[in-house]
């Protein structure tokens, strides 16, 4: 563990500050900084009270609990744990017999555009029949169900029936490999698992059953008993006899009708398998109770949603953020939310901005690196730039995934949001469950780049690496202090790994995050340095990579994306090099020497020339996971001149690894 100091983190303090207007407050359910200060004055003071307050206020309890948290078994902690309730019935049955009932929940829209609408009634009776037929095909309580499907309201289906007649989920997002698909089919025990034929993404239809049938053959699958599949598309799949069927024959052999089982509040909601882009993927668990009040509450707090708004969180099924603002989130609010099958490129890189102006969305959620590829397509092609449609609907702009460099931020908050709509960047992890440090938009000034402040009862801190607190403006690994209703519960399978993953010892039993960050000196605002195995040490200076990719970033006439790390140096111990991504095609020969030297001393300018890299590299792209991270230990690999031979399973690109192969 290492910390990224402040000696070479000047130049990226942000001036800018954007104050929420006098009207987003009047109609903000936490209305200015006093409200936000209030609620986190009353976790302060009845830490316990404050959020047994909110889950009786946020959800529907079939039996209410009586003890709040349960700390005897640290950190195994359990919250509200005698209270009984079903995941589903909070998402579905709470509305029925209100207003709601009749509401839009899902407006899906199609590779293709087609749009298909489900109102929440009719996504219970959907819901319910396939709960029906799982439960007739033998799954029961307790059980694991792998999901690998693509993004559709079948998808929202598949999770929300496991969860109501009490089986576990465990969503693989649909672009992984056979091989990764069956690691967690086999880690997690599963006995189904609920897929389609095909999936739609970019006009091309893509197999599915395909890649489960060759996930199943690579063996250690036995506990799967059934296969269902759902029909995306007209063409005809391979179905094994006696084990696979097909989802709407199931679902229309059963009753529309079907009452939710219900679990202690501590029985496991999901399983998720993070991205690996650090490493051999965990098995992340989640509770029913603690996790869904969070992605409950955080729908209110980050987001305030209303009653009139189309909300639309552009994340995969696959991910943490799937889960918490499409499959419950959303719905336990009874919002109405656009689910998207297809890719932000196609037909057009102007395909997100054309699909907020058609569904009149009002808040939009979505990753960085989304943005940071739709703003260099815009630059490169007017025909995509969102002045062409009209985004006037939009009340509210969300970032989540990785650190939002300043200059992206700025661009998304001007051209997307019009400058009237506050941007919540919400840095959380599949291990919390919802969010941890984000602006609330009705309350936070915003300071671009910055995750700004935890929420009320999420204690996080900085610290060094014995634990102790640091001061404003230096560096040090993030933390959180106290337990939390939607933390982890372990590592399916290993409660070790998630003990000495989780809780270091020397760490005074604190939460760690895995992440850099540092607080700034006059609003003790948090900025996400980056992994704190991301730290790089040349001649004795510790600096973040983060800091120096945004340094090249920052460099808008000519850098579109950049990845840093380091390479072992006889020198300086360690040496910095770039990939970097240019706003114009892949430049060779003097042309490339020439930007190299340029882009060096634009680095030398910004942050010192300490932080020079020795080397940079050119490529049309970075290798990134599916979910869209930069995969920096390949990169690692790269800059030492090794071959590759980690597991690339994950690897959205693999081409590109031997474009950047090569020094210029
Ligand atoms: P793995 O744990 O397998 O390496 P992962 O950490 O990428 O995968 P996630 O849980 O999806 O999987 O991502 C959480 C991480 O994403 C955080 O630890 C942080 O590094 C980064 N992150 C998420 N949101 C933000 C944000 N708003 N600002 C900065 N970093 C963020
Ligand atoms: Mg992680």
């Amino acid at each position: 563990m290492s910390v990224s100091s402040s000696a070479v983190q000047s130049t990226l303090v942000e001036n800018r500050v954007f104050e929420p207007s006098a009207s987003t407050v009047a109609a903000a359910r936490v209305s200015g900084m006093e409200a936000y200060h209030a609620l986190c004055a009353e976790a302060e003071r009845d830490y316990e009270g404050f959020w047994a307050r909110l889950a009786r206020e946020q959800l529907v309890w079939h039996k209410p609990f009586t003890q709040v948290l349960d700390e005897s078994n640290k950190p195994f902690y359990k919250w509200f744990q005698d209270g009984e309730l079903n995941a589903s019935a909070n998402c579905l049955d709470r509305h029925i017999g209100t207003p709601t009932e009749h509401k839009t929940a899902i407006i899906f829209e199609a590779d293709d555009g087609t749009v298909t609408k489900v109102t929440y009634k009719e996504l219970l009776a959907k819901v319910s029949q396939f709960a029906n037929a799982l439960k007739a095909m033998g799954v029961q309580k307790g059980d694991r169900v792998v999901i690998y499907m693509p993004m559709t309201i079948e998808g929202v289906v598949a999770m929300q029936a496991c969860v109501r007649i009490g089986a576990t989920h465990s969503v693989v997002f649909g672009g992984f490999s056979a091989k990764a698909l069956q690691e967690r089919i086999q880690d997690a025990g599963a006995v189904a698992v609920i897929t389609a034929n095909y999936q739609m993404r970019g006009g091309k239809e893509l197999p599915l059953k395909a890649i489960v049938d060759e996930g199943l053959a690579l063996g250690g699958c036995d506990s799967i008993k059934n296969v269902v599949v759902f029909q995306r598309t007209a063409s005809p799949c391979n179905l094994v006899a006696g084990r696979d069927v097909l989802m709407h024959e199931v679902m229309a052999a059963q009753s529309s009708v079907c009452a939710p089982e219900m679990v202690g509040a501590e029985h496991p909601l999901f399983i998720l398998y993070t991205s690996g882009s650090t490493g051999k993927p965990k098995g992340v668990q989640h509770s029913t109770g603690g996790y869904l009040l969070w992605a409950r509450q955080t729908m209110d707090w980050t987001f305030d949603l209303q009653p009139n708004d189309v909300f639309w969180c552009t994340a995969d099924i696959g991910w943490v953020t799937g889960h918490s603002y499409v499959a419950y989130g959303p719905l336990a609010a009874g919002a109405t939310q656009i689910v998207f099958e297809g890719v932000p490129t196609f037909p057009h890189a102007g395909r997100f901005w054309q699909t907020i102006e058609k569904h009149r969305c009002t808040i939009f959620y979505t990753a960085p690196t989304a943005i940071r590829s739709l703003i260099k397509a815009a630059e490169t092609d007017a025909k995509v730039h969102p002045k062409n449609w009209d985004l006037t609907s939009l009340r509210l702009l969300g970032s989540v995934g990785e650190p939002i460099n300043p200059e992206a931020w700025m661009w998304y908050y001007r051209n997307i949001g019009g400058e009237r709509c506050p941007v919540v960047d919400t840095f959380w992890q599949t291990e919390t469950g919802g969010h941890m440090i984000t602006p609330l938009p009705g309350a936070t000034p915003l300071v671009p780049g910055s995750c700004t402040l935890p929420l009320p009862g999420i204690s996080t801190a900085i610290v060094d690496e014995m634990g102790n607190d640091v001061a404003n403006g230096q560096g040090g690994i993030l933390v959180v202090k106290k337990p939390w209703p939607s933390m982890i519960r372990t590592i399916w399978g290993d409660p070790q790994r998630f003990k000495k993953s989780y809780f270091p010892e020397e760490l005074k039993g604190y939460y760690l995050a895995g992440d850099g960050a540092v607080r700034s000196e006059d609003r003790g605002y948090f900025r996400i340095t980056g992994r704190i195995d991301d730290v790089l040490n040349v001649s004795g200076h510790r600096m973040g990579t983060m800091e120096i990719e945004s340094a090249l970033v920052g460099k808008t006439d000519l850098v579109a994306e950049a990845a840093v790390v380091g390479r072992p140096d006889d020198l300086t111990g360690e040496a910095i090099v770039a990939f970097v991504v240019l706003k114009r095609p892949v430049p060779t020969g003097d042309e490339a020497k020439a930007l190299a030297t340029e882009l060096r001393n634009w680095v030398a300018k910004e942050i010192g020339p300490i932080a020079k890299p020795k080397e940079i590299r050119f490529g049309e792209n970075l290798p990134k996971t599916r979910s869209g991270k930069i995969m920096r230990r390949l990169l690692r690999s790269l800059a030492k001149g090794e071959a590759v031979t980690q597991d690339t399973s994950t690897l959205e690109n693999p081409h590109i690894l031997e474009q950047l192969a090569k020094s210029n």
